[in-house]
């Protein structure tokens, strides 16, 4: 990649739709929140937590992933999280973030909702990046802990704005989910889940005709099966790609084999995001120039995923073309190459 690629890149406005706020928590943060709330943690120092993050499947980051999110306890814990994933994204040109988050990971300890939410939505309305937030259901719980989940989080309504599907894929359908997700969209919240990450394409197809999701979240393998990547294209579906994840968890063997340009390349609205950047090795602009790094993309490609992104969010649709303009006058003092 030239400098001046790497340049644009790093500096376009961005927007980031596919990052868990608890994974986005550093191995220093995790120690200086056990210190704070006097946690004893299962690794000596910073050094031993970091070095155990060599996951070989999404199974095993999880379990690091679980024993990290331990140290959140208070409010201003999640406050603490998010200001520092906020100020992180603002480092990348990241103008709007749609920031997920998981209660069950928290409430089954004992947190109560308002604390989790409260702190999170405290940190967004005092970032100067503009950021909404996304309740996601932890997918290997049952559907009745969803459905309490979302009836506990309804007296804080007003801070959030979707509901969305994360944790272990496999052998959790989206389907397991219909009714949440019904009684979710009666209530107006917008709705995405993740499929087509380690699960078939199968979980893409009910995501969206049995749950009605507005956005597909990693949805890589959707290439294995040609109607569905026919239909994603002609719906505007727009995935949330993660690559550094997806190298990180083996979805693809390495950066030079993954398959973002042939999504570019069938149509798709695709997205470049972080989802859990503490442990996969990097932030959003990482993301960016790792796939910039190893593949064949150029300077339209860069405006197409910066258009992209604001164009999947769920912001207002004045909100959203002002976004888009920037992008447009951003790109425009660049030659077209
Ligand atoms: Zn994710």
């Amino acid at each position: 990649m030239n400098t001046q690629i790497r340049h644009i890149v790093q500096n376009m406005p961005k927007a980031e739709l596919h990052i868990h706020i608890e994974g986005s928590l550093e191995p220093e943060l995790i120690f200086a929140l056990a210190q704070r709330n006097g946690v004893q943690l299962a690794y000596p120092s910073v050094e031993a937590l970091r070095a155990a993050y060599a996951f070989k499947d999404l199974q095993s980051f999880l379990d690091i992933y679980y024993a990290g999110a331990s140290v959140l306890l208070k409010e201003q814990d999640f406050y603490d999280m998010t200001a520092a994933y906020l100020a992180r994204a603002k480092a990348d040109h990241v103008r709007h973030a749609e920031i997920f988050f998981d209660p069950q990971t928290h409430t089954s300890r004992g947190v109560p909702m308002g604390d989790v939410i409260n702190g999170i939505h405290r940190a967004c309305a005092d970032s100067d990046v503009s950021a909404t937030l996304i309740l996601c259901f932890l997918r290997h719980l049952s559907e009745d802990d969803a459905l309490a989940t979302l009836e506990a989080a309804l007296p804080y309504r007003d801070k959030f704005i979707g509901v969305g599907l994360d944790s272990s894929e496999v052998g959790h359908p989206p389907e397991k989910f219909t009714r949440v997700f019904a009684r979710a969209r009666e209530l107006g919240l917008h709705l995405v889940a993740h499929a087509g990450e380690e699960g078939p394409p199968a979980y893409i197809w009910s995501a969206l005709d049995v749950l009605h999701v507005e956005r597909i979240d990693h949805g890589v393998r959707c290439l294995e099966d040609a109607e569905l990547t026919r239909r994603l294209a002609a719906e505007k579906m727009a995935l949330t790609v993660c690559p550094l994840s997806n190298i990180k968890l083996r979805v693809f063997d390495d950066m030079g084999q993954h398959n973002l340009l042939s999504l570019l390349d069938a149509g798709i609205v695709v997205t470049i995001n972080s989802d859990d950047p503490a442990y996969f090795g990097g932030y959003l602009n990482e993301n960016y120039l790792a796939t910039f790094d190893s593949l064949p993309l150029g300077l339209q490609h860069a405006h197409e995923l910066a258009k992209n992104s604001f164009a999947a969010s769920f912001l207002p649709a004045e909100q959203k073309q002002k976004f888009l303009d920037e992008v447009d006058a951003y790109f425009s003092a660049f030659d077209v190459v």
